[in-house]
């Protein structure tokens, strides 16, 4: 698929927008490009340790204004199937208050006994009391969900272990794998195509990692664009059966190509 199709880019946003807390100095120049065609802007997070509005504010903060709608995040799209197939259920949920409030706002019926669904979020207030309990409701024949697939999540400081490490830990206790709704699952693929309203031809997702972001439009259909400029190098292209449809050093190599499209 080419560039000159896409009529909307779905962004990642660490590693593609900015780094940690730091905007590229591009950024502003490439947004202010896409609405100059006429290309909409949505963003996608897998990071289910915070919420779409902890992320709406972190961009505001930086100067950029995102319609609540245009945030999406993995914790919506596991609610929408817990709405969907389990409005009966009891579901424990090991995650951080960010997810809990999202559960709740939605009405789903968190508690912590005789639960039938376990959810694993990227819990960075994990403790070894929720790892048991939720080891011993698998174990009693729970539902195991994980929220997002990633194994780490990387920060100023390094590598911290994200919610795929955490489900990895449920697994070895209980022989039981987490079913995941992040990047790069279909529920993902689906939920964009369906907020969004655009078809396989003209929606772009855009990321900087080759396992989630670029796997999300392999694996599903859709363009993908990889950015250089986080985790993923052309190496990890080599070594993964998921493959990009183009690849840019960063978001301003793209800016500078729709220029030239849209004879800007
Ligand atoms: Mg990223």
């Amino acid at each position: 698929m080419a560039l000159k199709d896409i009529k909307c880019f779905v962004l990642d946003m660490d590693g593609t927008i900015y780094l940690g807390n730091q905007l590229f100095d591009y950024t502003k120049e490439f947004l202010a490009t896409a609405e100059q065609c006429g290309i909409d802007i949505w963003y996608y997070t897998n990071n289910s340790s915070k919420n779409a509005k902890f992320y709406i504010n972190k961009l505001k903060k930086m100067g950029i204004v995102c319609e609540e709608r245009k945030m999406l995040i993995s914790n919506q799209v596991i609610i929408k199937h817990l709405l969907e197939h389990h409005q009966k259920s009891r579901v424990y949920v090991a995650g951080t208050q960010y997810l809990i409030d999202d559960f709740e706002e939605a009405g789903i019926n968190v508690t912590d006994t005789d639960c039938d669904v376990v959810v694993m979020g990227f819990d960075t207030t994990l403790t070894y009391e929720k790892l048991v309990k939720a080891c011993d409701f698998v174990r009693y024949g729970a539902t195991l969900y994980g929220v997002n697939m990633d194994y780490n999540c990387p920060t100023e400081t390094g590598f911290i272990p994200d919610c795929g490490s955490i489900c990895q830990l449920v697994y070895a206790s209980t022989g039981v794998s987490a079913e995941f709704f992040g990047k790069p699952s279909k529920h993902t693929a689906d939920f964009i195509f369906e907020k969004t309203g655009y078809d396989k031809k003209s929606l772009a997702i855009v990321g900087d990692r080759v396992y989630t972001d670029i796997a999300l439009g392999a694996y599903n259909g859709f363009t993908s664009i990889l950015v250089l400029s986080g985790e993923s190098s052309l190496e990890d292209v080599k070594n993964s059966d998921a493959k990009p449809d183009l690849i840019y050093a960063s978001l301003k190599e793209i800016s500078e190509d729709l220029k030239k499209i849209y004879k800007l």
